[in-house]
């Protein structure tokens, strides 16, 4: 059908054209034999084109078009041809969505995607059973008014998805979920939400079970303290050359017994994701207090600690949890730094928020250590470790509070020369008005 059609309506005007001079020759009237026969030709034309036009609006899905001749013909089955094509392609385009529909809905992952302003948008069926979404009743609803957890909301206000967050499913509180939030094309979210809950009570179940341990060690640690003590005490009468194994005994069970109390408070803050309280806290007294007992810890050993702290610059959350966090860094600092070193403590605010920072003259850590400093038992070098007396979980409580406190630790290190701990808190977590 490749004909040249321009050639063709050419050669059938001028065949009308001839038939019509013809028409003329014999009947004598050349202009009405022309004219007549250019009306037929109009008259049949517009006829082909409204045909196209009853095809066009009233065909069922299949039906051929009608039979047409020459040019018009050719229109008819190129316009059929072309719809044709259409139909296949977006055949072919159901079909991978189809696919693509059917395999997320088998998914057991909530997968929801989220318009630049955070409205509900599409969501899988798993979305269903996970949030609770209603299809398609939750369309265009903003996802903070479908996930009403307060820390979804300030996780998703937040914008900062490094991290996934887990909460408790929306529909049912035994369910955990955990949600990982991406960013793509014009700012609109992808959400991934999984069931977490076996992970979650296996980790309860680990966190349980050393709280119990710890919890149960305590009593007969105490009674074996208490007895060695008073053997301590009268070793004279029981036999002296047992003093010194006495005396490292008591010491071995002191130690036993702050690992035991460092190992509760741990537990302790792991088993809620915020403080109870959320008293302000006067950090200015709170360190001066501190730096008093770390100078009773320094001793003879006669360094120099000085405290600089903004007075009436308080924090929002628990004062035992904050003494436990910043008297670890302190207490660290003079265990870590030589005879007459110097130690400087600093509490300050800023437009970025509060920071506290511990600085001191000490033996520093190599840059290898420091990512994986606050994990627990951690240590950089042992031997030196067991001389001071640490548990190995100091920096790891003062991870947990700081989390707690919605605050970040910063450790910056030149070993030899000494090592920064500077804990940051965001302005939310300040608490206004004066001390
Ligand atoms: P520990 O009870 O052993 O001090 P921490 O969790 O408090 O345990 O600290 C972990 C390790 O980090 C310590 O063993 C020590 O090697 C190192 N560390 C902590 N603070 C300092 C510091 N101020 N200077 C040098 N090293 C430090």
């Amino acid at each position: 059908m490749n004909q040249n059609w321009h050639a063709t309506l050419i050669r059938h005007l001028l065949l009308l054209i001839t038939v019509c001079l013809i028409g003329g020759l014999v009947s004598g009237y050349y202009g009405w034999s022309l004219a007549t026969g250019l009306a037929l030709y109009l008259g049949w034309t517009l006829k082909q084109l409204l045909r196209l036009h009853d095809w066009l609006r009233n065909h069922q899905p299949d039906e051929a078009p009608p039979d047409g001749y020459g040019l018009w013909g050719e229109v008819f089955d190129s316009i059929y041809h072309l719809q044709r094509r259409d139909q296949r392609v977006r055949g072919r385009l159901q079909a991978v969505i189809d696919r693509v529909q059917e395999s997320t809905a088998a998914l057991r992952d909530a997968v929801i995607m989220l318009d630049s302003d955070g409205n509900l948008e599409w969501w899988n069926r798993a979305a269903e059973t996970l949030l609770g979404f209603k299809t398609p009743q939750d369309g265009g609803q903003p996802v903070t008014n479908l996930v009403r957890h307060p820390r979804f909301k300030e996780y998703f206000e937040a914008e900062n998805y490094a991290e996934p967050l887990e909460i408790p499913s929306p529909i049912n509180d035994r369910l955990r979920v955990q949600l990982h939030i991406t960013r793509y094309g014009n700012n609109e979210h992808l959400m991934l939400v999984r069931d977490v809950t076996r992970i979650h009570q296996l980790e309860q179940m680990r966190k349980d079970f050393v709280a119990n341990v710890s919890h149960e060690l305590r009593t007969p640690l105490t009674v074996i303290t208490g007895y060695l003590e008073t053997l301590l005490d009268n070793v004279d009468d029981v036999n002296p050359r047992w003093a010194r194994a006495l005396q490292q005994m008591t010491q071995q069970g002191s130690r036993m017994q702050t690992l035991l109390n460092d190992l509760l408070l741990l537990a302790k803050l792991e088993a809620t994701d915020y403080p109870s309280d959320n008293q302000p806290v006067a950090v200015d007294a709170l360190l001066t207090a501190i730096k008093q007992d770390a100078q009773a810890l320094s001793g003879p050993r006669n360094q120099k600690i000085t405290l600089e702290a903004v007075p009436g610059l308080r924090l929002k959350g628990s004062e035992s949890e904050l003494r436990s966090a910043f008297s670890n860094l302190v207490f660290n600092a003079v265990k870590y730094t030589q005879d007459e070193g110097t130690i400087r403590i600093r509490w300050w605010g800023d437009e970025h928020g509060a920071h506290l920072s511990v600085q001191d003259s000490g033996v520093g850590i190599d840059a290898k250590h420091l990512p994986r400093l606050t994990e627990r038992f951690y240590r950089v070098d042992s031997s030196r470790a067991s001389n001071t007396g640490g548990t190995g979980l100091g920096l790891a409580i003062v991870k947990h509070v700081l989390m707690r406190h919605r605050g970040k630790l910063e450790i910056s290190s030149v070993p030899g020369h000494g090592s920064t701990f500077t804990c940051h808190f965001g302005p939310a977590q300040l608490a206004n008005g004066k001390a």
